[in-house]
This record gives C-alpha cells, sequence and structure tokens, in this order.
C-alpha cells in the first residue's frame, strides 16, 4: 500500500504561499512521473505575479477522470503555533502544519491512490489526470482559468472532475459539493439635489428615493429555492450618506447591496433586474454591479453516486450533497465538465494548528481509491 502521510509531510515542508512555490509541484511531479504521467508545465504571469501550475495525464481514453488541486497554502498568520507551521511533525498520530487540510492532504490522499490504482491495474484504457494550480489562495487570475483553457485547446477536457478542497464538516464523509451559489455585488448611488431640511421644495432628497429602490429589491421572494439549493438571498450591506449636521439634505445617498443566488438565476439577469428597480424610482442613479461568480450545479450522476458509495464502505458515513459555503475553483471549471469536490475535515483550515489525523488522511486515500477503481471497472 502507498502511504500518503510521508507525501505531505513532504509537501507541508515546501512553504508555498501565494503565490510561491517552495518546490510543492515538483515534489508531485516526481511522484507522477515515476508513474508514467505526461506532464505539461503551465506557469502563468510575468514576474512577482508568475504562478507555477502544470496539468499531468496518465492514458489517453475515455473515461478521462481528472483531480484538481492547489498546492499554495495562506499564511501563517500572526498567531504563534505551537510548533512550526512548515515542520510537518507528528504528535499522537495528528499531522500539523499549513495546507495539512486545505489542501495538500487531499492531494496526498489522491496520490496515494492512484499509485495504489495503477499498481494492480494492467489494460487500463481509460485516462487518469492531475490539474495542479498554485494560484486558488491568491486572486485566482493566472491558476485553473487558464490551465482549464489550456486544456480545451489540447483536447485534455475530462468526463468528470473532483475537486479535493475540505468539504467535510465533522467527520470525513459527511459533506460532498455538488454546485455552489453565485454571488453578486452591487452599489447605487442615486443623486438628489442638496438643500435645507426647511425647504425641502428646494431640493431633492436622495435618501428617500434611495429607501424606496432598495425596498423594491428586498421585499420581492426572487424564488422559494429548490431540491439543491436553499433560496437565493437580498442583503443589503450598507447604506451610506455622511450626513454629519441635522438641518440638511445630502447630494447623494448611496447603498451597497449582495445577492447569493442559486442555480434559477444568472449574473446578467439579475444585473437588468436590479437597474430596472432603479431607474424606476431615480432615472439617473448610478449603479455598478459585480458578478463574482455564477450559480453552478451538478445534477448527481454515477460519478458522485461511486463517492457516496465509497464513502460509506470505508466509514458507514452517508454524505450530505450540499451548495452551500464559499467559493472555490470548482466555479471554473464547472463551466467545461461535471464537477463534484470532496476532501478532508475543514475545520481547521487557514487556522492556527491546523492539522489532520493520519486515520482521516488514509481514510479518504482509500475512499479516493474505491473512487478510481469504481470509475474504471
Ligand atoms: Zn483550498
Amino acid at each position: 500500500m502507498s502511504d500518503p502521510v510521508s507525501l505531505l509531510q513532504e509537501l507541508i515542508r515546501c512553504p508555498s504561499v501565494t503565490p510561491e512555490d517552495a518546490g510543492a509541484q515538483a515534489v508531485l511531479k516526481a511522484r507522477l512521473k515515476k508513474l508514467g504521467f505526461e506532464i505539461t508545465d503551465l506557469p502563468y504571469g510575468e514576474g512577482e505575479d508568475r504562478i507555477l501550475n502544470f496539468f499531468a495525464r496518465y492514458g489517453t481514453g475515455h473515461p478521462h477522470f481528472c483531480f484538481a488541486g492547489h498546492t499554495d497554502v495562506v499564511p501563517a498568520g500572526k498567531s504563534s503555533w505551537d510548533n512550526d507551521p512548515f515542520s510537518a511533525d507528528i504528535i499522537d498520530d495528528v499531522i500539523y502544519g499549513r495546507g495539512a487540510c486545505d489542501m495538500k492532504g487531499g492531494i496526498a490522499a489522491f496520490v496515494s491512490a492512484v499509485e495504489d490504482f495503477l499498481s494492480k491495474k494492467n489494460n487500463f484504457t481509460g485516462s487518469l489526470s492531475f490539474l495542479i494550480t498554485g494560484d486558488e489562495e491568491g486572486p485566482g487570475i493566472n491558476g485553473t482559468v487558464k490551465v482549464l483553457e489550456w486544456m480545451q485547446a489540447h483536447n485534455h477536457i475530462p468526463d468528470f472532475c473532483l475537486v479535493g478542497e475540505p468539504t467535510s464538516a465533522q467527520t470525513l464523509g459527511d459533506v460532498i459539493k455538488i454546485g455552489r451559489r453565485g454571488s453578486l455585488n452591487a452599489v447605487i448611488e442615486v443623486e438628489g439635489t442638496q438643500g435645507h431640511v426647511a425647504y425641502p421644495h428646494l431640493a431633492d432628497n436622495p435618501i428617500h428615493k434611495l429607501m424606496t429602490i432598495l425596498t423594491s429589491l428586498t421585499q420581492p421572494v426572487l424564488d422559494n429555492g429548490n431540491e439543491w439549493f436553499q433560496p437565493s438571498s437580498v442583503q443589503v450591506t450598507s447604506i451610506d450618506v455622511g450626513n454629519v449636521v441635522t438641518n440638511l439634505i445630502p447630494a447623494t445617498a448611496t447603498a451597497r447591496v449582495n445577492i447569493r443566488f442559486n442555480n434559477l438565476h444568472t449574473g446578467t439577469a439579475l444585473k437588468g433586474w436590479i437597474a430596472t428597480q432603479c431607474h424606476r424610482v431615480a432615472e439617473h442613479c448610478k449603479i455598478d454591479i459585480a458578478v463574482s461568480g455564477e450559480a453552478f450545479l451538478t445534477e448527481p450522476g454515477k460519478e458522485v453516486r461511486a463517492l457516496c458509495e465509497a464513502i460509506y464502505s470505508v466509514n458507514e458515513v452517508k454524505p450530505r450533497l450540499d451548495t452551500g459555503g464559499g467559493t472555490s475553483d470548482a466555479r471554473f471549471i464547472s463551466q467545461y465538465c461535471a464537477v463534484a469536490e470532496f476532501g478532508l475535515v475543514g475545520q481547521t483550515m487557514h487556522k492556527v494548528n491546523e492539522a489532520v489525523s493520519i486515520h482521516d488522511l488514509k481514510q479518504l486515500s482509500t475512499i479516493y481509491l474505491n473512487v478510481i477503481d469504481a470509475l474504471f471497472e
């Protein structure tokens, strides 16, 4: 049996805080090369923004099953750790270090599973691949997005992609993510005419108009959710006037609004809806909208079913299929193929003393191996 523990320790000992790589990807590439993977280095960006990424594929046929992960980590942070965050110390069967669960542990578990799979599999006709980026925790510009464009151009888009983010909540296997909500931020600025509060007929109060707009955005029910998503939600996050006196009608009033939306909406449609609501009340208001991600969903198919069965067979946990939480690179991958996210328990991610138990790490590797076995049966 291949052992994910020593590989994880080796990865943690490379302090690959975005945008640094610190040798982490070389460790992986050496392991994959030994197995016969064909590796393409895909660095993007110039100077300080330069990011290392690579794509590795074994086999040329179908099904093509891809594992996506990031080798970069967030900084150790200002609070002090009990041990050096990049020493990968093992204490009472727990491995400590930055990236242990997010997500060098997931990567080590999958590499180890692939080593076991290929050591016993003859006449393999499918494809296994790795999409590895060093830009997930950073701006996400020179990472997965560009690697996917390259994969598309070179005929490497897989049939299914598993992202090894730490999706488990309390126990290994309790949550698989099969989609995420979209997110949109709007800044709405209403212009009025400044004046004295005692002479309102000589002024035009922008706050009153802004209140009407915000009511028209927050009162309607956008949807009631569906089987996989909770209802979309409009939240006003700030209303700013900056008025420090009591006798002035201000010239402008600004509000910020966030919408977390499910797959019944698109960012573009919501943008149009917001503009219509605003212009109905204030013809000349300024609207600035940024869509940071569209909603996506992978309807559970044979891969997600295989994942559920693999989890249950290893630790008797029945996973919940979930679409909550923040964003990950899965939002980019979903534009090319079916994608799901599954990995370790995320409770210590980004925290001081980030850690993973050897027990969980080995179980995850066995779950991944069972999934690979099932998909290439
Ligand atoms: Zn992560």
